[in-house]
């Protein structure tokens, strides 16, 4: 059994209180991990005061040094971090390794790198100069969601701290192993103490004292758009700084000249990846009526024949959901879509796997036809493995049903001309569009979303941006 500690002040320190941590794979118990309170944020608070006087004071340049021994700590443990998030969220090896441990690892190293770019500005006046500089906000408080655990928290980390910022990061309490991991590799590389806090705990307890500290002065949050509502309605009257990246509903749009076959394995991988759990998830899918006879039934078949099975083996294209509590909410929209009156075309129930992974949380991924586009099921978010599928007539058309959701994270097109579908994705009320791609990633482009998925950008020079304060000095001409 894993026995998890906090870290703050470069120390790991034991709580007499913890919560569980449990494989989701097949329900055993895997960790302990202190159950924090607003105490341990007061301490973890101190002791990101006490680092920030000396940290602010080093260069862009000496801080991105720092980034860059994590960055080549992490990738030494790559494997080890694919398996702790494996084990941890349930979702196969293979992804875990693709994506999260080698995202981790580029956090990192590219906010190390792109912020040595990030220069004071100057703007000449006929009788002035105005010399824009970027001054640390302060000691900020990082909250992150437990689909994507450290390439999340190293999103937020990593930009933080090479700005000149101290931060408390706590990570979801449903998968705490990899911030561990990140702890381990700060504490063996020796980043001044108290530069990094991790307060593992309940959102409720470590999360709500984070947002109310008055000493913290910046939130970037990812999570619910119901918890993002609660952390702003805290943090907007204390004036903190707040980044907020919520949930989404997100649209995938196949125009009438896509190729078929060409298109279904990325639709599939839009809605299925990592069970559905990624806020980007193209959830709701929309099919020109020209090509629906076709598409339909190829795109069921493929899914069907998707393999779900044990997260660690190397052929598993899904595995199991978050948690218990967390695949009895997707089931219930199964149970939702089939009341509005869906018709399941697939999946909708358990794999039926062997041992031990009868006991754990999988569902099939599972398409439902048949619903208004205005539907619950079509228009709530479920974070899981199920889509809903929509015909329509005509470009306008989809435009119009994409756009009808509170939510506007993301979404895709698919279509044989890149400039059509250029076209259809300004028209979609979202912070970002992929055309004939999806999750097609440059980490210098603004991440974020609109209406009910959040405010702010994170990502690139927004991310520099959002974790420093632009002060502008003017300089009259003598
Ligand atoms: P969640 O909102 O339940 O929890 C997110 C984090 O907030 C966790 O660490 C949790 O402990 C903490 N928290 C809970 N209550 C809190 C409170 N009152 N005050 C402060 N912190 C609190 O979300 P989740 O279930 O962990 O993650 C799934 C959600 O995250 C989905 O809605 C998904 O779309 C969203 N998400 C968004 C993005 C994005 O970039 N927009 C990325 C990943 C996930």
């Amino acid at each position: 059994m894993i026995k998890i500690h906090n870290f703050i002040n470069g120390k790991f320190i034991a709580s007499d209180k913890n919560l569980e941590d449990i494989n989701p794979a097949n329900g055993e118990k895997i960790a302990y991990i202190p159950n924090s309170n607003r105490k341990d944020v007061d301490l973890a608070v101190q002791a990101a005061d006490s680092a920030r006087e000396s940290w602010s004071a080093l260069s862009i340049g000496e801080r991105a040094f720092w980034l860059g021994k994590i960055a080549d700590a992490l990738e030494i443990r790559s494997e080890e971090i694919a398996s702790l998030e494996s084990l941890d969220t349930g979702k196969p090896i293979s992804l875990a390794r693709a994506v999260d441990a080698s995202r981790s690892v580029a956090n990192f190293r590219f906010f190390g790198e792109f912020a040595k770019d990030f220069q004071q500005e100057n703007f000449e006046m006929d009788d002035a100069t105005n010399h824009v500089i970027f001054k640390p906000v302060g000691i900020a408080g990082l909250i992150t969601p437990w689909n994507l655990p450290l390439y999340l928290l190293s999103w937020k980390i990593a930009p933080a701290i090479v700005m000149g910022n101290t931060v408390i990061a706590k990570p979801s309490e449903l998968t705490p192993l990899t911030a561990n991991l990140l702890a381990e590799v700060i504490h063996e590389v020796g980043l001044p103490k108290g530069v990094v806090n991790i307060v593992h705990g309940l959102g409720s307890d470590v999360g709500q004292a984070i947002v109310e500290h008055p000493k913290i002065n910046l939130i970037s949050f990812t999570g619910g758009t119901t918890t993002g509502k609660k952390v702003a309605e805290i943090a907007a009257p204390m004036f903190k700084k707040l980044s907020l990246e919520l949930g989404g509903k997100n649209a995938t749009i196949v125009l009438d000249d896509a190729d078929i076959e060409a298109t279904i394995p990325g639709v599939a991988r839009a809605g299925f990846l990592n069970q559905g759990q990624v806020c980007l998830c193209g959830s709701r899918i929309f099919v020109s009526k020209k090509i629906w006879d076709d598409f339909v039934p190829k795109f069921v078949n493929y899914v069907k024949n998707m393999k779900i099975g044990d997260p660690s083996s190397d052929d598993s294209e899904l595995g199991a959901l978050v948690s218990f509590a967390h695949r009895d909410k997707v089931e219930s929209y199964i149970h939702l879509a089939q009341r509005e009156g869906g018709e399941i075309l697939c999946g909708g129930k358990s794999p039926g796997l062997d041992a031990p992974f009868d006991k754990g949380a999988f569902l099939e991924p599972t398409i439902v036809s048949g619903l208004s586009h205005l539907s619950r099921t079509a228009t709530e978010e479920i974070f899981g493995p199920v889509v809903t599928i929509h015909p329509f007539e005509s470009d306008k058309e989809a435009i119009e049903m994409a756009n009808c959701t509170d939510y506007g994270l993301a979404g895709s097109v698919w279509t044989g001309d890149s400039e059509r579908g250029k076209r259809v994705a300004e028209k979609i009320e979202t912070g970002m569009v992929w055309v004939n791609t999806w999750l097609h990633r440059d980490l210098r482009v603004p991440f974020g979303g609109i209406k009910n998925s959040g405010v702010g950008r994170e990502g690139g020079r927004w991310s520099l941006g959002f974790f420093s304060e632009a002060i502008n000095i003017c300089v009259k001409n003598s």
